[in-house]
């Protein structure tokens, strides 16, 4: 069914196969889809780069060589070989009159059917495919159904593979692993026992950005979005991670040993704060007070989010020398 369906669909505009290498728009093709079919071609769209070439401009289901605002497709035409624009020009880069052209392609079509599709050409089109000729011997040859470096109708091309592509493809190759650290059982506490603590709502939200690597840094911004690459907002390090905002930026580190030191005024034994213990979750603390310090982790993470870059030192700076006043009981 699903090879068949879309076969006899897609029969009218040369196939799936050649319609997805041409550069259709939805709205502009002469059949009526189904939503289902609609979507489909949408999110091909979306993932496959169509490299705009002028002389591998291919005549069919083309969005800018239109008649009656509806591309065009002609299956006897297509049949012969006819496939590009300049299929349609003379080594010049001239278009053929009607007369040479159904003797070069051995094709009964009437001479105003030939016109009308010449006249549908846009005039630029034609001048930048005479550019490319006039200064290069160039062939036009159809694209490949590739999305990355996957080719999506070959038969190695698997489910698994085309998950990966798309996903690089729209995450800009991107990916979400826990670098920091392989302890699989503090992975698991960081996911979910900050759901039961007395924290409000933002809090939370912020610390599951963090431990699930989606918390939006320069870096993350950079590589999911193409935003510019900017410097920490603190020191001014070129690259903004997540490890360094939040725990190997000097403003971050010294923090962390003040809280370190104020957290070992009453509670014996707290660990050397590593990255793992910012990012996700302090482990191996008694029960009694585990979730009191790793509630004072989360909080100490919304500073960073609530407090403006150029403020935050200042707001650092002075918590860091007031924390020795307070008591953590
Ligand atoms: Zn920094």
């Amino acid at each position: 069914m699903w090879f068949h369906i879309p076969k006899s669909i897609f029969k009218s505009l040369g196939g799936l196969d050649f319609l997805l290498k041409c550069d259709f728009e939805l709205t502009k093709i002469p059949i009526l889809l189904s939503n289902f079919h609609k979507q489909v071609l949408h999110f091909w769209k979306m993932v496959f780069t169509h490299n705009f070439t002028p002389h591998g401009s291919i005549v069919w289901n083309n969005r800018s060589i239109l008649i009656n605002r509806k591309s065009i497709f002609k299956t006897d035409w297509y049949e012969k070989g006819i496939l590009f624009v300049t299929d349609l020009m003379g080594s010049d880069g001239l278009l053929l009159n009607h007369r040479d052209f159904i003797i070069k392609f051995n094709l009964n079509c009437s001479c105003n059917e030939y016109l009308k599709l010449c006249k549908a050409i846009p005039v630029g089109l034609i001048h930048l495919i005479q550019n490319t000729l006039r200064y290069s011997k160039v062939a036009a040859s159809l694209p490949k159904l590739k999305v990355g470096e996957y080719i999506v109708t070959d038969r190695k091309c698997n489910n698994a593979l085309l998950v990966t592509a798309f996903k690089s493809k729209f995450f800009n190759d991107y990916n979400n692993y826990f670098l920091v650290t392989p302890n699989l059982s503090i992975i698991e506490k960081a996911f979910s026992m900050f759901v039961k603590w007395p924290l409000s709502p933002k809090v939370k939200e912020t610390h599951f950005k963090i431990s699930h690597n989606i918390y939006p840094v320069a870096k993350f911004l950079h590589k999911r979005f193409k935003f510019d690459l900017t410097c920490c907002a603190f020191c001014e390090c070129p690259e903004e991670s997540l490890n360094h905002l939040f725990f190997s930026c000097p403003f971050s580190s010294k923090l962390w040993g003040d809280i370190k030191r104020w957290l070992s005024l009453k509670i014996d034994n707290i660990p050397e704060i590593n990255i793992s213990h910012v990012l996700y979750y302090v482990d191996g603390l008694d029960s009694k007070i585990s979730d009191m310090v790793n509630i004072v982790f989360c909080l100490l993470n919304i500073i960073y989010t609530a407090v403006n870059g150029e403020v935050l030192p200042l707001v650092l700076f002075s918590f860091s020398t007031n924390l020795n006043c307070i008591s953590p009981h």
